[in-house]
């Protein structure tokens, strides 16, 4: 296995040749670059890399697609190449906002690779069936998982559009040994499975592309009696490459590590306030840039997450792959002000999951002459009635308390109650009039 050095290595050799190729090719990145007058001959140094190239994010992509609409002029370049093209949307339904990321045939098929890792950790081999419940859209979730998974050669039920009900019916005739889900549509259909014993072929769940806490994704764990291995990546990044490996999601105490996939996708985990990269264990911003998309280059972009760093030296595994703590990783945007209090939501969901019999919940925050009302709705698993619901009742404020410092006001509801989407939870409505 390849030291740290070596990969370090690697990535310069391929973020010169980006940066180089990028420059002549690329009108987009050819114009930011001389902007900040950077020249490719000058980037000696992963750290110069860093330093003199420019982040580019949301509204550089925006921009540039009102430029050259639809696509935008940093895609011209594999428009002319004749190979075929994916394309991938953001959410916004109005096209407002909305960015547009893609990537060539040749350049899907290294995607692959990068989700090979994944599949391999989770013990997942050649020929077993995985049951992918993303629906096929123009997001780059599902399309890219599904493609991920066909290029392990893995057997791909693409179940995505069916409801959840059919899918656990589905899932229960062809018995897969893998389940791959959005963080929460796991728990949607555990409480589908009903009281029989799962299949003994089921190996594990393929969880993420949404923030978790490590309660659930150990309670995923424990119900569905098989390990989780959890995933991030972004329609930016054109893929996902932090995974968990086979030592797990670790526990609140000792939370585990994403390892990125380094050799393809350089991960900086960054202070925005100085530039400079965190130490372990420190939160930072998240930089990526793709190693291998050298037609639909991807170069210092800020995704917008932030997550807590950790080097290779922190998992047990001994891969030389730097990472991220597992469910650290959270938008800045989603971190709540609640009664002048910072609140994260990881810390909130964990809180609630703590107790066994929540389903799911949702929280409203109003406000009343200026003061903040966080409430929440919480979903219990089976229907409850008296002492049992005050107890349940009890419990998640106190775990809330204990875990955010502020009294939420807890409305208990009946299964079926809350309407659990197809893809990310809906967890958290702002009715403030001034949010902060
Ligand atoms: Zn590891």
């Amino acid at each position: 296995m390849a030291d740290v050095d070596t990969i370090k290595a690697i990535q310069l050799k391929k973020v010169q040749s980006l940066v180089l190729r990028a420059s002549y090719e690329n009108e987009f990145y050819r114009r930011l670059f001389a902007d900040a007058g950077v020249a490719a001959a000058e980037i000696s140094s992963l750290e110069e890399f860093a330093a003199r190239v420019p982040t580019i994010s949301k509204p550089d992509f925006v921009a540039d697609q009102a430029t050259d609409p639809p696509f935008g002029r940093r895609f011209a370049h594999a428009r002319e190449l004749g190979v075929p093209l994916f394309v991938n949307t953001t959410s916004g339904t109005s096209g407002q906002g909305q960015e547009i990321h893609m990537q060539t045939g040749p350049e899907l098929q290294v995607t692959g690779e990068v989700y090979s890792y994944w599949f391999r950790w989770a013990g997942l081999e050649p020929g077993n069936q995985l049951f992918l419940t993303l629906p096929i859209t123009m997001f780059a979730g599902g399309v890219l998982e599904y493609h991920g998974a066909v290029c392990y050669g893995l057997t791909v039920h693409s179940v995505g559009n069916y409801e959840a009900s059919r899918k656990v019916t589905l899932m229960r005739r062809f018995e897969p040994e893998a389940v791959l889900a959005n963080t929460s549509y796991m728990g949607r259909l555990e409480s589908l499975l009903g009281s029989e014993p799962l299949w003994p072929q089921l190996k594990c769940l393929l969880t993420g592309a949404e923030g978790a806490g490590i309660v659930f994704l150990q309670r995923l764990a424990e119900a569905w009696g098989v390990p989780v291995f959890d995933r991030y990546g972004s329609a930016q990044a054109g893929n996902d490459h932090l995974f968990t490996c086979e030592m797990g999601i670790g526990d609140p105490s000792r939370p585990g590590m994403m390892h990125n996939i380094d050799p393809y996708v350089l991960l900086e985990v960054v202070d925005p306030d100085t530039g400079r990269h965190v130490n372990e264990g420190e939160e930072g911003e998240l930089i990526i840039t793709s190693l291998y998309r050298t037609d639909t280059p991807l170069i210092r972009c800020r995704i917008g997450d932030w997550a807590v760093y950790h080097g290779p030296d922190y998992c047990t595994c001994g891969r030389p792959f730097m990472g991220v703590e597992t469910a650290s990783i959270f938008r800045r945007d989603d971190v709540k002000k609640i009664k002048g209090v910072g609140v994260w939501p990881q810390a909130v969901n964990d809180a609630i999951f703590a107790a066994a019999d929540v389903a799911e919940y949702q929280v409203t925050l109003t406000s009343e002459q200026g003061a903040d009302i966080a409430t929440v709705g919480v979903m219990s698993k089976l229907p409850l009635q008296g002492e049992e619901l005050v107890h349940l009742q009890r419990r998640v404020a106190d775990n809330l308390r204990d875990k955010t410092g502020i009294n939420f006001e807890i409305i208990i509801l009946q299964p079926g109650a809350l309407d659990v989407g197809e893809l990310k939870a809906k967890r958290w409505i702002d009715q403030r009039a001034h949010t902060v």
